[in-house]
């Protein structure tokens, strides 16, 4: 009898600038992979209508957030705009010990640290927008935020974009399929490194019959 090949799960950061397409991508993968559960994030901001606690960020106080940092109990955390973010590290503890992949939609200040904390575990993807234009014009198409909110989303936007090459893959996002498709891809291939699978020793012994 064959022995069973498992694999390690692994951590799959998605960063992009706000307007890459990077909420709808991340939706995608996880409605078409039974695999992957997304990391809710922590954050001080305000819900957005339509937002729900829980699902989309776990909202809390200042204070809140303030004692969970002192617990050391996020794997990353970071300010962005006047709010904080941060990655609460129990949930993604207790996915990768079921051998579940994890999904995290955070800006490069998460992804510096987490590529400092659990390196061999992350695959960093980085979403860019097609051209300038259009960037823009998604920023501007979010009728919530106030003309003040989209200045400083465009400025911000570029301050993400600079980090681009601190990631392992570019999707450049001009084509939805398109954009899904290579990231099922690289999520494919990522499960399937040699280091992912463990059990392949006794497999390949079993098919050889040598040591
Ligand atoms: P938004 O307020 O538009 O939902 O998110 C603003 C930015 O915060 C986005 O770039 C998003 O990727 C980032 N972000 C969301 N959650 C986290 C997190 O847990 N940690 C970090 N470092 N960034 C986050």
């Amino acid at each position: 009898m064959t022995k069973e090949i498992k694999r390690r799960g692994l951590l799959l950061v998605l960063s992009s600038p706000s307007g890459a397409g990077k909420s709808t991508l991340s939706r995608i993968l996880l409605q078409q992979d039974e695999n992957i559960t997304l990391s809710v994030s922590m954050t001080t901001r305000p819900p957005r209508a339509g937002e729900q606690d829980g699902v989309d960020y776990n909202f809390v106080t200042v204070e809140e957030f303030e004692t969970l940092v002192a617990e050391d109990g996020f794997l990353e955390h970071a300010k962005v705009f006047d709010n904080y973010y941060g990655t609460p590290a129990a949930p993604v503890e207790a996915a990768m010990a079921a051998g579940r992949d994890v999904l995290f939609d955070i800006d490069w200040q998460g992804t510096q640290q987490l590529s400092q904390k659990v390196a061999k575990d992350l695959v960093r993807v980085f979403i860019l927008p097609p051209s300038k234009e259009t960037l823009e014009s998604r920023l501007k198409s979010r009728a919530q935020d106030s003309d003040e909110v989209v200045a400083k989303r465009m400025s911000k936007a570029n301050q993400e974009i600079s980090h681009w090459a601190e990631y392992d893959y570019i999707i450049v996002n001009d084509d939805l399929e398109k954009a899904e498709q290579e990231l099922f891809s690289i999520l494919r291939a990522e499960r399937l490194k040699r280091e992912r699978q463990t059990g392949l020793v006794q497999f390949v012994h079993d098919i050889t019959g040598e040591e």
